[in-house]
């Protein structure tokens, strides 16, 4: 098979998959440690998903009142409803406060108080003293945060000569024996193939918000490197948790930030009540985003949505003047302008939960190695591989991300996974020769898919993965619905061996693209609908009718899940960390969640 393509070979100490803000941290992270470090990304790295990220990053700097990293930490793992590993939790609450100030020297514009320090607005969930009070700690670039942090990563890592393979599809990674030992990808625009050699691949590739129909991701958020893992026979972990967005503009799908609830914006309902106020009384427009979400949909359900179809939400920022709107949020502003047709000081925007994030995705320990369960160890690290970002599950979200959290993961991990690279390997260090099989394997598969000559069309059996999830795995779910979906997902999986590539050429072949991504989709839809149907309880992101209560004696375990490639899939579990990194913090007990 490797006689039928043109493969270019590169050698590096590391390789680096994926140009957003997790993969731009750890590329230029192990380039400045002398590793030579190239970086694979299908999109330019500045138009990875990370730019569209608007609120803000979390950190306890404690520049609007009082914070301190160990109360976000207890908020982390109380969001994360106890499925978070709270040794990962305490080092990412930790460092955040050294990682914010680094990319402020990194050149990152954050907007200033008037005194000129970072300034910082609260976000759901984040409490100070325990959950008594409000915390100021998600530190914005006034609602453009992702963007002023992608650029500035990219900089960086440009000065420190990183090398960038731009425009290229990775496909697959080589494996041998258990271990990664490259990864290889398609040249978009030449149709070459390359092999990339690595003493450590990095999969830092984003989340997988596209297996719905209604998502505020990337249409490139395919989860590409979560399939990869599939495909290499590793595990996913916690796919059933998705997060969905309180507001995401009805219709467009389009993110519109909770940084506008931070600065005062509240949810009405037909009637024209604030209904938070009944559902959280605490912390009302600013309970954490399931909750939110699921009190807009019991609302909707119970006919007291707007519009003629009673069939969204209204979000009201008009109160709050267009100083603070220009200034603060001039983004959303402009999308609800352009989406939704709203004045945003004269009009509410119409809001809708939509699918916003990935709590799953590869597990790892909190230095970025991707860990799989094998021989009853739950904690085997897989030689050669790393996971970082949305793609990672390391797992500090557990079953709900608390927002600005994700900013905060991608960097901390990030820079984790070069340091750790940078212990491991020494630069230089030589390559086993690498055997023939692991290239044929990958190449086999692509070609497979690049002949297929079906009587499906690629973008009709998306649209149909993308229905059935939105239906069967949606904010709330029960039992037979779920058990609905996984036989439907099954059908549809199953269609993907009828698929058709009309285009067999190799140069910008987009119908082929997007075969491959849809391939990786299918793998992920799986996962996150047989995890949804196999968890008899609600915690965090996951919420069932049928089984109303979390239930810690029999759940409080991450799910992990192989997909063979008839989309069998095997479920199994690891236990969550209940322990902490350092003496200086205590394991957070269990408790009731009060909003
Ligand atoms: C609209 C929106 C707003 C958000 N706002 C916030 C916020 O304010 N605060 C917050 O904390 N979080 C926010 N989030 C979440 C957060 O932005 C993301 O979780 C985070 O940016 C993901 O970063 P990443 O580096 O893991 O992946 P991404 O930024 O998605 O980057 C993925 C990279 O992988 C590459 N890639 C993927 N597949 C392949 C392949 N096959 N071959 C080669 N390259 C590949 C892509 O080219 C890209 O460079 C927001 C998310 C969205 C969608």
């Amino acid at each position: 098979m490797s006689d039928s393509y043109k493969i270019i070979d590169h050698t590096y100490d590391v390789v680096i998959v994926g140009a957003g803000g997790a993969g731009l941290r750890a590329t230029l992270g192990m380039a400045a440690a002398g590793l030579s470090t190239a970086c694979v990304t299908k999109v330019f790295p500045t138009r990875s998903h990370t730019v569209a990220a608007q609120g803000g990053m979390s950190a306890a700097l404690g520049n609007m009142g009082e914070d301190h990293w160990k109360w976000h930490m207890y908020d982390t793992v109380k969001g994360s409803d106890w499925l978070g590993d709270q040794d990962a939790i305490e080092y990412m609450c930790r460092e955040a406060v050294p990682a914010v100030i680094e990319l402020e020297h990194f050149g990152v514009p954050f907007s200033r108080t008037d005194e000129g320090k970072i300034y910082q607005r609260p976000f759901g969930g984040m409490t100070t003293n325990f959950g008594e009070g409000t915390a100021q700690r998600t530190c914005a670039a006034a609602d453009r945060t992702g963007h002023a942090i992608l650029h500035t990563l990219y900089q960086q890592s440009v000065k420190h000569k990183a090398e960038f393979y731009i425009e290229h599809f990775a496909l697959d990674l080589l494996m041998d024996d258990g271990v990664c030992r490259g990864v290889m990808s398609l040249d978009l625009a030449t149709g070459e193939m390359h092999r990339f050699r690595a003493h450590t691949v990095v999969l830092a590739t984003g989340g997988c918000g596209r297996t719905y129909f209604s998502a505020t991701s990337a249409h490139t958020c395919t989860g590409d490197g979560n399939a990869m893992v599939l495909r290499a026979g590793l595990p996913l972990q916690d796919m059933e948790f998705i997060q969905f967005h309180p507001t995401g503009i009805y219709g467009a799908g389009v993110l519109i930030t909770e940084g506008v609830r931070g600065e005062g914006g509240y949810l009405t309902n037909a009637e024209g009540e604030r209904f938070m106020e009944r559902y959280a009384p605490n912390a009302k427009d600013l309970a954490s985003r399931d909750v939110v979400s699921r009190s807009m949909t019991m609302e909707i359900n119970a006919g007291r949505g707007v519009g003629k179809d009673s069939d969204h939400i209204h979000l009201n920022l008009m109160h709050l003047g267009a100083e603070v709107t220009e200034k603060r949020l001039p983004g959303i502003s402009e999308s609800a302008r352009i989406f939704a047709g709203v004045d945003v000081n004269k009009e509410p925007i119409p809001v809708l939960p939509t699918v916003h994030y990935n709590m799953g995705g590869i597990p790892t320990n909190y230095r970025g190695e991707v860990v799989t369960l094998k021989d009853g160890d739950p904690e085997c690290v897989v030689p050669g591989l790393m996971a970082i970002g949305e793609a990672a599950c390391v797992s500090v979200h557990g079953a709900n991300r608390l927002g600005s959290n994700s900013l905060l993961d991608i960097v901390v991990f990030g820079r984790a996974a070069a340091l750790r690279a940078a212990e491991l390997i020494t630069p230089g260090d030589e390559h086993k020769p690498l055997p023939a099989s692991s290239t044929d394997a990958v190449l086999s598969h692509f070609d497979s898919i690049r002949q297929a000559n079906g009587e499906t069309p690629t973008a009709t059996l998306r649209d149909d993965m993308q229905r059935t999830m939105q239906k069967h795995a949606a904010v709330f779910r029960d039992g037979d619905s779920l058990n609905e979906g996984v036989d439907k997902m099954q059908k549809i999986y199953d269609r993907f061996a009828d698929i058709n590539v009309s285009d067999r050429t190799l140069i910008w072949n987009t119908d082929l693209v997007e075969t491959l991504e849809l391939e990786n989709l299918l793998a992920q839809a799986q996962s996150i609908i047989h995890g949804a149907a196999n968890r008899t309880e609600s915690r965090g992101g996951h919420a069932r009718d049928d089984f109303e209560e979390r239930d810690d004696d029999n759940w409080m375990k991450h799910t992990v899940t192989w997909v063979d490639e008839q989309g069998k899939v095997d479920i199994d579990y690891r236990p969550v960390h209940m322990y902490t990194l350092t003496e200086e913090t205590e394991v957070i007990p269990p408790k009731t969640r009060v909003y």
